[in-house]
């Protein structure tokens, strides 16, 4: 059995070994049990009930939420040489009625259908003519009210069950909160899973966290040292801020589109569709780009603004590398961030329960900015997960900042505010401190204060560095009224009276902070101008295929896997048939006109 799994996955799927625990998975099902896949983004969860899907006799029914996606995944199972189909509401009737023939004849391996169709009597009808091999559950989260992404549908799904009691059912998601993962089970429900978790780690993702200065020009910096020539995507809060970063990266060189949910449906659909099809192409966008962006080069992630919490965080830079090369996630942030969304979360109705767990989520996240530590380990103890003291491919592991005793200014600075009134801002206190005379502070008569020019010893920058980080250790909070005023925190008093101590890390300075060792991953750099042109042969050679039968270039092969014909250098068909991801189907398509390239001398 197990030698038959291997030879379906070196000839169907290319791939020389299972990845991770998908052996397991895929055992599970097989065996007839229903199963629970946790792993994250870009884990290789599809293979769990794609493989089977092809191994077993009859149809995988695949629930999956999003169009795009499963047009997606048929495209690419069908470059494999895999019976599969997508039903849903954007196909024309004559394509229903010949997918449903399909069905009907046993012409299909896997079929994916939306939720809100897979419950509609026709489509329960007609599973009654189709020999079920399983059910898949894709992106399981959306049943649960708890996630980010739920979906009334999924609640729906149990009606379908009934159409084939006895067959396995198969859950996937890469929310790692447990509360989550519960739900899943018991709404589906699953009958005594067995359970597969990954770890979550994403150890070809560097992770790099930069104090915003100016952090247009400072991403630009980035992408310019570190991305030319890549695919990414910059997440920003707001629409307008989309298009204002859009144009500033168009008009330094970059193909840039912006992206957001009030944009015109068919605008987004080409610039969703643009970003999969064509390489080097950025789009800056909020939250609403993401899932269903199956892309598997996408070499950076950046984020302009923080976001709200570090489960949303790993879900976006999560969608950097799923081909397992090396991508970067970058992100800028600065004491705005920290007050407005510390502002946003004191001004919110919600009943407290909620402000109060959105509150720790935010905590959450500015321990993870502020960490002199391991960002990787951070990230991991948030999924429960224990990991190495120090990963070495984060910015803090590659470059470890420096730490000081900032307990005296810290005082100086918590005393300021509270001499003031507890009612101004970061900009104010400082010029308080530092001792500058304005028409506003004399207003005041804050130039009479036993604090007015005590802090002339740091630099602006280093005082605004200081609140941020008094702000995210609750020394400081904004006040109620969201003007940007900052009040004493309920940490405040220990540190005024001397009781504890306050040790902060000191900002990277401009210049260190530009040689930060981004890694353009070892991974994609050659070590000879022959092999970097080849690289190019390849990838043009590639693009032009996918334009001409209009599917994205990654669908054709993946970046790992035409760097691995770089490296390798095969030039007969049987050794390029040992590259990761050539499958038999992509070897006869496609072959003869790689080789071609490669025996180029
Ligand atoms: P997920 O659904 O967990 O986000 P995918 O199923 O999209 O992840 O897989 C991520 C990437 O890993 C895809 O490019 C896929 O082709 C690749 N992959 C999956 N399984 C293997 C394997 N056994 N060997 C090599 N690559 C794999
Ligand atoms: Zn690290």
């Amino acid at each position: 059995m197990l030698a038959q799994l291997e030879t379906t996955l070196a000839e169907v799927f290319g791939f020389p070994t299972f990845r991770g625990r998908q052996e397991e998975a895929i055992a599970s099902v097989l065996s007839g049990r229903d199963t629970f896949v946790l792993a994250p983004t870009g884990g290789g969860k599809s293979l769990c009930y794609q493989l089977p899907g092809v191994a077993l006799e009859g149809t995988a029914i695949v629930i999956s939420p999003l169009i795009a996606l499963m047009d997606d995944q048929v495209q690419a199972l069908v470059q494999m040489g895999v019976k599969a189909i997508a039903l849903h509401s954007n196909l024309a009737w004559e394509e229903v009625r010949d997918a449903e023939w399909a069905l009907e004849r046993g012409q299909c391996d896997l079929l994916y259908v939306a939720p809100e169709r897979a419950v509609t009597p026709r489509f329960l009808d007609l599973l009654q003519r189709v020999k079920v091999s399983l059910f898949a559950v894709d992106e399981a989260h959306c049943v649960s009210q708890w996630g980010h992404d739920f979906r009334p549908e999924y609640m729906q799904l149990h009606q379908l069950w009934s159409a084939a009691p006895g067959v396995p059912r198969i859950a996937l998601t890469a929310t790692a909160d447990a509360r989550t993962q519960t739900d899943i089970v018991e709404r589906l429900p699953l009958r005594s899973p067995t359970v597969v978790r990954s770890s979550f780690d994403r150890p070809n993702i560097t992770y790099h966290v930069t104090v915003k200065d100016n952090a247009t020009a400072q991403l630009l910096e980035f992408l310019n040292t570190h991305h030319q020539g890549d695919s990414g995507i910059v997440y920003v809060q707001t629409r307008s801020k989309t298009e204002k970063v859009a144009e500033f990266l168009n008009r330094n060189g970059w193909r840039a589109m912006a992206y957001h949910a009030g944009l015109d449906p068919q605008l987004r659909t080409d610039v969703g569709r643009t970003f999969v099809r064509e390489e080097n192409v950025v789009v800056v966008a909020t939250v609403a780009f993401g899932m269903g962006i199956d892309k598997s080069n996408v070499r950076f992630v950046a984020h302009l603004d923080m976001p709200k919490s570090l489960e949303a965080y790993y879900q976006e830079t999560g969608r950097a590398g799923r081909d397992g090369l090396a991508a970067n996630a970058w992100m800028a942030y600065g004491l705005q961030d920290v007050v407005g969304l510390r502002g946003l979360a004191a001004s919110s109705t919600a009943p407290l329960e909620i402000q109060k767990r959105e509150a720790h989520k935010l905590q959450q996240m500015l321990g993870y900015c502020e960490t002199a530590g391991c960002r990787r380990r951070q990230l991991l103890a948030y999924f429960d997960e224990s990991a190495v003291e120090r990963c070495g491919n984060c910015d803090n592991c590659l470059a470890p900042p420096v730490t000081w005793d900032a307990t005296v200014p810290a005082q100086k600075l918590l005393s300021c505010c509270y001499r003031t009134g507890q009612r101004f801002g970061a900009g104010y206190l400082i010029e308080v401190l530092q001792g500058k005379i304005s028409e506003r502070l004399t207003e005041q008569r804050h130039d009479q204060l036993s604090v007015f020019g005590i802090g002339g010893d740091l630099s602006t920058r280093e005082w605004s560095s200081l609140v941020r980080q008094l702000v995210a250790a609750h020394h400081l909070n904004p006040c109620p009224d969201g003007h940007g005023g900052l009040q004493l925190g309920p940490q405040a008093s220990s540190l005024l009276k001397g009781e504890t101590r306050f040790e902060v890390r000191r900002d990277s300075t401009e210049k260190s902070s530009r040689k930060a060792p981004a890694k353009r991953g070892n991974d994609i750099s050659w070590s000879t101008p022959e092999e970097g042109q080849l690289w190019e042969s390849l990838r043009a050679l590639r693009l032009k295929l996918a334009r001409e039968q209009e599917i994205p270039p990654y669908m054709i092969f993946h970046d790992s896997t035409l760097r691995e014909m770089v490296l390798e250098r095969p030039t007969t068909a049987s050794a390029l048939s040992r590259v990761s991801g050539v499958g038999r189907s992509k070897l006869e398509r496609y072959g003869e006109l790689f080789l071609e390239v490669l025996r180029t001398p």
